[in-house]
């Protein structure tokens, strides 16, 4: 940006891990994942603040301390939101858990509006708005992160923060239809629009956000036609725009083709021969659609046996959330499923169907799976991004992979034209995918993963963070053409032809 302003980042958590030493004291670590990867540069260069939630409610006595030294080694510094209880329980496993994450992947039926949570959730983003007040100048610039803090904007304007803000949401905006549901619809679409720049994942979900501020914000113009347009209200224009957040491409390539990953991945040949490996790999969310797939593997070791004993499916399930009771169902019906499968299938001394791993994985053990693996099915029921499909693909180096991808995977705008998309919802169909991966011919295999490999190279997590941070700069809009892979370009439509998918 132009004067480099310094960069004031707000998440749910802090981009560390705390971990024990062996002599049992704690202290953090910076974390792994993509968010931390690309912004890591950014913040280095230009300095800043990471504002989150460190990851326990107990007070720690050397708490600043502790993130002193973690923040010596990253180069930016942390500024933790402590948090009761009470109030993450109800920020957290509440408001954000349980009333926002299944209203915006359309489950409302899972929602529990209880009007404390909104209360909390309303105070607990008052508390990040607090922190970063104190940590911000005129010229910063103040990027705010999901779900957890959409909030956060109207209270900096409360506290007469000028700085420029924007915010990104990780997961989908759901339809108008479903938004309408929520109780504080309102408040919460103004309370968005407070920032500069509002960033979503796809040009559908931004659709059904700008539907929204036209149904229920009174004289807001909509203004623009590419990958970011204005919305003008009294004397301000908020910019939205759709930037599919992506992963370290060459970082990834660079761990996956590492000797240890590739002896991980042989060994696991090794021990499953003679057959195609099939990897699901989800967090336990109802959102993933781990039921279907599973039935839908099921479907297809009955309507095409010549499948049996030719595949595999490792279902690896991370833990997640588990305090919330739906999760905990979940992982009951989950193990039922595979239990009965495999009861139905398996050959004793012999092949069986379903390998279920419920832990988190190593890291050389997740590349391993992915390297291993010529099938992946990922099928959540709605999916913000997804980014274990852009993972797999990228660490399928030698390019002799099929990926089965939801259609309701943000992931499916940039993916469709390389995966074999599938309705998760399509037992019958899910499985004809199965099948049609299976029997696929090395040539199509090899020319559907370039295209998908190409795909996540040139748009990798760099190229998000400097398409986001330039959207929220640009004197003119008409710099943001729409990227000539979203098909159809209109509004109006979905994120690609749906009459294109194998059902149809
Ligand atoms: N992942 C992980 N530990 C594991 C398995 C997966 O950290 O044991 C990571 C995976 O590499 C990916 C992320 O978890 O980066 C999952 O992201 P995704 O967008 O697919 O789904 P989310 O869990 O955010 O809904």
């Amino acid at each position: 940006m132009q004067n480099h302003p310094r960069l004031i980042v707000a998440s749910n958590r802090l981009p560390m891990v705390l971990t024990h030493k062996p002599d049992g004291s704690l202290h953090f670590e910076p974390g792994s994942g993509g968010l931390v990867t690309a912004l890591l540069p950014v913040l280095r260069d230009r300095g800043g603040v990471w504002a989150g939630w460190p990851g326990l409610t107990d007070d720690v006595a050397n708490l600043d301390d502790l993130l002193q030294q973690a923040t010596t080694r990253a180069g930016y510094r942390l500024r933790p939101v402590q948090l009761t209880d009470d109030e993450h329980r109800k920020f957290y496993y509440g408001f954000s858990n349980e009333v926002i994450w299944p209203l915006f992947h359309d489950l409302q039926s899972l929602c529990h509006f209880d009007p404390s949570y909104w209360q909390v959730y309303q105070s607990v983003n008052r508390k990040y708005a607090e922190l970063i007040a104190r940590e911000t100048g005129s010229d910063d610039f103040i990027w705010v992160h999901d779900y957890h803090l959409m909030n956060v904007a109207v209270e900096l304007r409360r506290l007469n923060v000028s700085a420029k803000m924007a915010f990104f949401l990780h997961i989908p905006f759901p339809a108008m239809d479903i938004f309408v549901k929520l109780p504080w619809r309102f408040q919460l679409l103004r309370a968005l629009l407070e920032f500069d720049l509002i960033g979503f994942q796809t040009l559908r979900d931004r659709r059904n956000f700008v539907e929204c501020v036209r149904a229920l914000v009174k004289g807001a113009k909509v203004q623009g036609k590419g990958q970011v347009l204005g919305i003008k209200i009294g004397e301000r224009t908020v910019r939205v725009g759709s930037f599919p957040v992506s992963i370290d491409f060459n970082g990834f390539v660079k761990r996956a083709a590492a000797q240890e990953v590739a002896d991980k991945a042989s060994e696991l040949k090794a021990l499953l021969p003679n057959r195609q490996l099939i990897l699901g790999l989800d967090r336990l969310d109802y959102t993933k659609g781990i039921p279907y797939r599973l039935e839908a593997f099921r479907n297809a070791l009955i309507r095409y046996p010549q499948l049996r004993e030719r595949v595999t499916l490792i279902q690896v399930v991370v833990p997640s959330r588990e305090d919330i009771p739906q999760y905990h169902d979940l992982k009951t019906e989950i193990e039922r499923l595979v239990g009965e499968i495999n009861g139905q299938f398996t050959r004793p001394g012999g092949w069986v169907p379903i390998h279920y791993i419920f832990r988190s994985l190593k890291r050389s053990d997740l590349l391993a799976y992915y390297r291993a693996a010529e099938i992946a099915l990922v099928t959540p029921l709605k999916d913000g991004m997804n980014l274990v499909a852009k993972e797999y693909c990228t660490c399928s180096i030698e390019e002799d992979c099929v990926l089965v991808l939801s259609e309701f995977a943000g992931a499916a705008a940039q993916m469709q034209n390389g995966a074999l998309l599938v309705n998760p919802y399509d037992v019958e169909g899910s499985a004809d995918a199965i099948h049609r991966a299976f029997s696929m011919p090395k040539e199509e295999r090899r020319t559907r993963m370039r295209r998908l490999r190409r795909a996540i190279r040139h748009q990798d997590i760099f190229w998000w963070v400097d398409s986001f941070l330039r959207a929220a700069i640009a004197k003119d809009l008409s710099a943001f053409p729409l990227p000539d892979d979203y098909v159809p370009h209109d509004e109006s439509a979905y994120s690609f032809d749906l009459t294109k998918n194998l059902n149809l």
